[in-house]
């Protein structure tokens, strides 16, 4: 079935003729939203910076799965073992590289400068990402990040936006409020750089209201594609011993996730790139919810659902 959203993959498929996989790294960066002793953070994030030992990339761009990364390896490590998973598993060597964990401009730019060049000397490839946070990109960053671009060379930024509501942002323990969000994102654009938004959606916090303020950010920012995770309970996070304790959080169930989803897309921008729908962590991290399909079966259920309602991507936008 043809999925009625802007998907990633078909906006590889137009631009290089087939899939782009990602080679993810985590440059050990940390988070300053995290005491030095690892305490503090986001009350839905476990301390791994978002993938600790699972390194995958976006979803519907035929993905690298599982990595399986030893303690603490080099960067170079890292880029050879992501490589040799895509050669073996996608015979091929088309790859950006991604600095995925934690958040990747937390630290000062001649020092990214080292990490980045070293990372991206190792390969030809097509574009850079950079996960990061609103509050860490000054003008310093996006200028050594615009300094990358060239013909046939994409740079991205990933930045967390996750909600609208600053009290939701705060009971999060966010450590910023959502307001930092569009200049960022405006800055960045401004110097060639494409942005990608993170949101996450929380149904014991927020519903879809407050969803819609928080794609209403996507809507009108120069944003050119959208990650859209589910709220899921990772073992050592906050948010799970706090589920654990009051038995008052909850995460969606897949029909609700669906229906959310397919109502979210149905009110996004038709020119937003679709990069990911679903949170996927392994198993033996994941503490809620225990029992969700697999990702393709997620994406035709809300395909399924958005054309049984007539609607496209931005049906619904106003
Ligand atoms: S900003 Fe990212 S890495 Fe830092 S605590 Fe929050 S989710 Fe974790």
């Amino acid at each position: 079935m043809t999925r009625p959203w802007n998907a990633l993959s078909t906006v590889l498929k137009e631009r290089y003729g087939g899939p782009v996989y990602r080679v993810a790294v985590d440059a050990g960066l940390s988070c300053p939203n995290r005491r030095p002793d690892g305490s503090g953070g986001c009350a839905f994030c476990d301390g791994s910076g978002a993938i600790a030992t699972h390194l995958r990339t976006g979803e519907d761009s035929g993905s690298t799965s599982a990595l399986l990364l030893g303690s603490s390896p080099s960067i170079e490590d890292q880029v050879r073992r992501g490589l040799s998973y895509i050669r073996r598993r996608y015979k091929t060597g088309f790859a950006m590289l991604h600095f995925q964990a934690w958040s990747n401009t937390n630290a000062p730019v001649p020092v990214l400068e080292k990490i980045y060049d070293r990372a991206l000397a190792l390969h030809p490839f097509l574009g850079l990402i950079v996960s990061t946070r609103a509050d860490l990109v000054d003008d310093e960053v996006v200028g050594l990040l615009s300094s990358y671009i060239r013909p046939g060379f994409e740079v991205w930024v990933e930045l967390g936006l996750e909600s609208a509501s600053d009290a939701v942002l705060a009971r999060m323990g966010r450590g910023h409020d959502s307001a930092i969000f569009a200049p960022a994102a405006r800055r960045l654009a401004a110097n060639g750089i494409h942005v990608c938004a993170h949101l996450l959606l929380m149904p014991s916090f927020e519903g879809r209201a407050g969803w819609l303020a928080a794609l209403d950010m996507v809507n009108n920012n120069p944003v050119e594609a959208v990650k859209i995770h589910n709220l899921c309970l990772t073992r050592g996070s906050r948010l799970y011993e706090e589920a654990l304790d009051c038995g008052c959080i909850t995460t969606a169930s897949v029909r609700r996730h669906v229906e959310d989803m397919a109502w979210l897309l149905a009110h996004l921008d038709p020119h937003v790139i679709v990069e990911r729908l679903l949170a996927e962590f392994p198993s033996a991290r994941l503490g809620m919810p225990r029992h969700f399909p697999d990702k393709s079966q997620v994406l035709d259920r809300i395909a399924g659902h958005m054309v049984a309602k007539g609607w496209a991507q931005g049906a619904l936008k106003v």
